[in-house]
């Protein structure tokens, strides 16, 4: 039997995939690696690495709890990255813009968002939509 593609799209499984980063968030060497991780976080509505990976200015008492609400209310489809400027190993800023495709309420949709991200504590984190 085949092994399922990992949700974030990569030809690889989730094992070899996502997984390394949710387990240890200084396996994503690019800004894209830990976009991708996060999607897939999503799809396994992994609450603890969405916080992990959000810069810790963004935090709110709530916000796990709001993250895996919504991640688990929707049927996650696809990602699909499609540009990134810096974001690479060496860098400390780094921008990535996505599609991701899910469906809520039987309703298709799709956010489309250019995001940013910085290094905190020596990691890539997300920052915010820009
Ligand atoms: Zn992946």
């Amino acid at each position: 039997m085949k092994n399922e593609n990992c949700p974030c799209g990569n030809d690889l499984t989730y094992l070899e995939c996502c997984h390394l980063v949710h387990q240890d968030i200084k396996k994503a060497k690019t800004a894209e690696q830990l976009m991708r991780a996060r999607y897939s976080a999503f799809v396994k509505a992994n609450g603890d690495f969405l916080i992990q990976s959000w810069h810790s200015s963004k935090h709110t008492p709530t916000l796990k709890h709001d993250l895996v609400h919504w991640a688990m209310s929707v049927k996650w489809i696809r990602l699909e990255v499609h540009e990134t400027q810096q974001g690479l190993e060496n860098d400390n800023e780094g921008i990535v813009s996505f599609t991701a495709f899910y469906m809520e309420k039987f309703m298709n949709r799709a956010l489309h968002e250019t995001s940013k991200f910085v290094k905190e504590n020596d990691h890539w984190v997300y920052l915010q939509a820009i």
